[in-house]
This record gives structure tokens, C-alpha cells and sequence, in this order.
């Protein structure tokens, strides 16, 4: 079982808090779809033994590419591996891309899932972050695309300057009157080299606030539960059947390809990543050589990769198999750890064995996690 991801390293313009890979010319997009196609191909035998169980085709923006040249890709990744019939294959699509036209296109596409860029519903929010979608092109693909698939994803953003309490739950509203079967919903975040970061340096924007993502936050997890939908992950929320599978296996260490330009890949013991540099990498694959450095997971490496996606998680960390998966002392050490936090109610321990975050919790979760991480093997 493993997850294929394809990187899409094309934007039309740089939204001003992103630090991903992506370029916003188009210049080099022929040879680096050959390039992706080629990656392919060299690295058919990674996951020769295994069925691939979902795809993920994100970036950047893929929904750039025509309908043909998705089909092509698809068609290769159909000819190298073993490709389950219930795969999940998602699509991230960005609102201004998503044409009737390009949703029709799209639906005759082995695609069965969609992640729309919505951010906001909020024009004030989106010229803030230089999305290239308008408000109106936020609602109208939305009502769209959900009249021909049926397992999409939205990805909002919260804790904006200036976003009020009233907004950020008219969002949501938003979200849920559309009937949206899944969430994911972010803090801002920012990250150096990003226009963000600099106008909050040179002071032409007030720095964010925690205290107003933490109350978005709860006012997300609240909302959500009323839908009946499960936060399954810190930032993703779905009714029972549409939770990410491509999600859910990288979070339960799930062997995984990333093939692109700055793509991850993880085999259970070893991360690798390909160079972020769309001409570098296009060189390298054209002379068939992987451009990629691989870095092996010490146990220390594995134990604190467990406790941190673990607790992000619904599902937790199960001591049992920290005990059999790293050892007793292991285990100990987990428990000594994480019984200041027990002791607060922010950490759970049921009779099963399995520890989780409250609620309360949830939104301080990856400091929690770092405290319990092991220092030396
Ligand atoms: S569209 Fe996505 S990948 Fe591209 S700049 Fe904006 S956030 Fe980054």
C-alpha cells in the first residue's frame, strides 16, 4: 500500500505567505512535464512490490495543466505501478482555473477528488494575500465543481490581520452551506523570504496575533463538530468517508513517492527530496539521474516522527506499539514525559493505551510533542 505524489511547480502568481516550490513562469512547463513523465519511468521499481492506494497531484497550482496534460501523466503513472481501482487521485485546484468547462474536463479524468484553494470567501483577505481568485470566483467554482464531484476538500486560512470573529465564522457558514464534505483549515503562518515577512518587518502590517487564531481555531473545531464532521488531524476535518486516504497514510507512515521538483518520499526507514529548481531538475532527470538527497531515519528519528503526526492526530500514539515498535524504555520515557501534561488534562490516556490531545489542547500540539521527543538514541 503507498501513496504517489506529483509536484506541480507553477503558480500564476505568489500568494504573499507561501514558501512552497513554484515558479511563475511557464517557460519551462513542456520539458518539465517530459521531466515528471521520466521520473516515472527511472523510479518504476520503488514501489514494484506495492499497490498505489492514492494520488496526489499538487504543487504549485496543477490545476494549470489542460485536462490532456493531466490525462498523460495519469497514463504513465497507469503504465509503471500497480494503480488500486478505488484510488483516491485528488487534484488541488486554485477557483480562477475552474471553468465549467475545466470541471467537465476534469470529470473525464480518472480524478475523483478535488482540494479547491478557496483561503477566504472574503475579497479584503484574498487581495491580502495576492491570491489570484476573486471572491465571486471562490463561491462560483465551489458551486461548480460540486455539481460533478462529490468528494472535495476546501482549504481556508485564519488568523489573517484584520479578520475579524464575525468573518472568519461567516467563512465557515460559508463552507457549510455549500455542504462541503471536507475541511482543511490553516493558521497563517509566516515564513521567512516570503512578502509576508517582509512587510510585517518593515511595519506596513501589524504582525499576527495568537491570541486571534487560537479563538478562530476553537470557533472552527466547534463549528466543525456541529457538522458532524471529525477532526481527524489538527488542521483537516471530514464526514466518515471522505477523510484524505493520501493524508491519513503519510500520517500513519505509510510508504509514500514524491516525484517532482522540491517532492518528499518516505519507504518506512529513509526520507529523500528532490532539489527545489525546476531547470536543475529538469537537467538531471533528462540525463536520467535522480536529483535527489536521502537522509536514513535514526530510531530517535522515527520515535519523535511518531509522537509528533501522532498526536496531530484523532488516532494518537498507541504505547503499546511505541513499547514493541522502539522498545520498553522507550515507553517509559514517553509516559514520565507526558504526565506533567496528563496531569493538565492536554494529554488523554484511555484503557486502550492510546494517548491523545484535548481539545484543549489541540492548538498548542506540536510544542507538546517536541517536550516529549527523545533527545539522544
Ligand atoms: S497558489 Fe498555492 S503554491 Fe502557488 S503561490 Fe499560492 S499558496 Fe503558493
Amino acid at each position: 500500500m503507498a501513496g504517489l505524489y506529483l509536484h506541480i511547480p507553477f503558480c500564476k502568481q505568489a500568494c504573499h505567505y507561501c514558501d512552497f516550490h513554484f515558479s511563475t513562469s511557464l517557460k519551462h512547463k513542456e520539458p518539465l512535464l517530459a521531466a515528471l513523465s521520466k521520473e516515472l519511468y527511472l523510479r518504476r521499481d520503488e514501489l514494484a512490490t506495492q499497490t498505489v492506494e492514492s494520488i496526489y497531484i499538487g504543487g504549485g497550482t496543477p490545476s494549470l495543466l489542460a485536462g490532456k496534460e493531466l490525462a498523460t501523466l495519469l497514463t504513465h503513472i497507469d503504465r509503471y505501478y500497480a494503480v488500486s481501482p478505488e484510488a483516491e487521485i485528488t487534484l488541488e485546484c486554485n477557483p480562477d482555473d475552474l471553468s465549467a468547462q475545466k470541471i467537465n474536463d476534469l470529470s473525464a479524468l480518472p480524478i475523483n477528488r478535488l482540494s479547491i484553494g478557496i483561503q477566504s470567501f472574503n475579497q479584503a483577505d484574498l487581495t491580502l494575500m495576492n491570491r489570484a481568485h476573486s471572491a465571486e470566483e471562490a463561491t462560483k467554482s465551489l458551486a461548480l465543481a460540486l455539481r460533478k464531484f462529490d468528494n472535495i476538500t476546501i482549504d481556508l486560512i485564519y488568523g489573517i490581520p484584520h479578520m475579524s470573529a464575525q468573518q472568519w465564522q461567516s467563512n465557515l457558514d460559508m463552507a457549510f452551506d455549500f455542504g462541503v464534505p471536507h475541511l482543511s483549515a490553516y493558521a497563517l503562518t509566516v515564513e521567512e523570504r516570503t512578502a509576508l515577512h517582509h512587510f510585517i518587518q518593515k511595519g506596513s502590517l501589524a504582525p499576527l496575533e495568537e491570541t486571534r487564531a487560537l479563538q478562530h481555531f476553537e470557533m472552527l473545531m466547534e463549528a466543525a463538530d456541529k457538522q458532524g464532521l471529525i477532526h481527524y488531524e489538527i488542521s483537516n476535518f471530514g464526514k466518515e468517508a471522505y477523510l484524505s486516504k493520501h493524508n491519513t497514510a503519510y500520517w500513519q507512515r505509510k510508504p509514500y513517492m514524491g516525484v517532482g521538483p522540491s517532492a518528499h518520499s518516505f519507504n518506512g526507514h529513509q526520507r529523500s527530496w528532490n532539489i527545489a529548481n525546476n531547470s536543475r531538475y529538469i537537467k538531471a532527470i533528462q540525463a536520467s539521474v535522480l536529483p535527489r538527497e536521502t537522509e536514513i531515519l535514526t530510531q530517535k528519528d522515527r520515535f519523535n516522527e511518531r509522537i509528533m503526526t501522532g498526536l496531530r492526530t484523532v488516532w494518537g500514539v498507541s504505547l503499546s506499539e511505541i513499547a514493541s515498535d522502539f522498545g520498553e524504555q522507550y515507553q517509559k520515557e514517553l509516559l514520565k514525559n507526558a504526565q506533567v501534561y496528563m496531569d493538565q488534562h492536554l494529554l488523554l490516556l484511555d484503557e486502550t493505551g492510546q494517548l491523545t490531545a484535548s481539545n484543549q489542547a489541540k492548538f498548542l500540539i506540536d510544542g507538546i510533542a517536541s517536550d516529549l521527543f527523545v533527545l539522544s538514541e
